[in-house]
């Protein structure tokens, strides 16, 4: 057997951190994490993890330094680097978003005509805005964005949003946004068929995990006269499953349902008559 390892470079510690590490153990994969160690290799999956600084990670991976990593969006589009984007992962979800001092009147992007913009994100910022028309001045800075404002060195902002908190917390309003970001797999473009081949082997255990995160496993009662009914709002993997119960007449059904569509469905099944609904995660889907 080969002992060529694929190399994944993931965020030491920050907002990709822990749901990084989380999504690579729930696809059973085993290695150490935490403290102080910079990389770890898998005990029984051949992967070797690097723990880096977020910004590090699209460089090293497009130098073949990594072969894969784990990055938001924003950061990856940001710094331009020629990788390949394997997937999005579904977690650190956050949006690019352009705030002003919130006693200033917004009309529209207009606004933002001439006047200075504070950013850790120019080449986002300036593509956005030159796409709406806008030409404005990004001043780029790396961190604490919020309050340039407030000391006079811009008019606005354009900086990482999830809740709002920190840009009311500044005395800032958000009044456009830029860019969505989540946090996506990346990888080397030149991979060698050996690690391709490992590659899909990880994002086939990705895929049922994802998948399983997005399913529920639907058990439920149903009268024989209500069966039909309840049999076409159960889509399952192929067709609902349908065992006797000892009762005559009755049927106990399963089935897996969407995550998205899942209030609605059960209140349709209530409806046409199911009775004692039972609702199980999924820990894994295999297709
Ligand atoms: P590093 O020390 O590794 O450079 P950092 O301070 O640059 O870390 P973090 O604040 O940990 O970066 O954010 C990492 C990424 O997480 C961001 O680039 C963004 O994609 C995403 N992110 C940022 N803020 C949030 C948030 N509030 N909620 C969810 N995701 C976020
Ligand atoms: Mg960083």
């Amino acid at each position: 057997m080969s002992n060529t390892n694929i190399r994944i470079a993931v965020q030491k510690s920050g907002r990709l951190s822990d749901d990084s590490l989380k999504l690579f153990k729930e696809c059973g994969i085993k290695f150490e994490s935490g403290g102080s160690k910079l990389r770890s290799i898998s005990s029984n999956f051949p992967i070797e993890f690097l723990f880096l600084r977020d910004d590090d990670i699209p460089g090293y991976v497009e130098d073949g330094v990594a072969d894969l990593g784990v990055i938001g969006l924003n950061v990856l589009e940001e710094n331009r680097k020629d990788v390949e984007i394997v997937k999005e992962l579904g977690f650190s979800k956050c949006r690019l978003s352009l705030a002003i001092p919130r006693n200033e009147v917004y009309t529209d992007l207009s606004y933002f005509e001439g006047k200075n913009i504070a950013t850790s994100y120019p080449n986002l910022t300036n593509t956005f805005l030159t796409s709406q028309g806008v030409t404005a001045h990004t001043h780029e800075i790396s961190g604490s964005v919020e309050i340039a404002p407030s000391i006079g060195l811009a008019e606005g902002i354009c900086d990482i949003v999830s809740t709002g908190g920190t840009l009311l917390s500044n005395g800032l309003k958000e009044v456009a946004e830029v860019f969505k970001s989540q946090a996506v797999l990346i990888s080397n473009k030149s991979l060698t068929a050996e690690k391709r081949s490992i590659l899909d082997k990880l994002t086939f255990r990705i895929d049922s995990v994802q998948r399983g995160q997005n399913a529920k496993y639907v058990v439920l009662n149903a009268e024989e006269k209500n069966l039909d009914k309840i049999m076409a709002l159960l889509p399952g993997m192929k067709s609902p499953s349908r065992v006797p119960l000892a009762e005559k007449g009755w049927y106990s059904l399963h089935s897996v349902i969407s995550e998205n569509d899942f209030w609605e469905i059960i209140e349709s099944l209530r409806e046409a008559g199911a009775q004692g609904i039972l609702v199980l995660p999924i820990e894994k889907m295999i297709l």
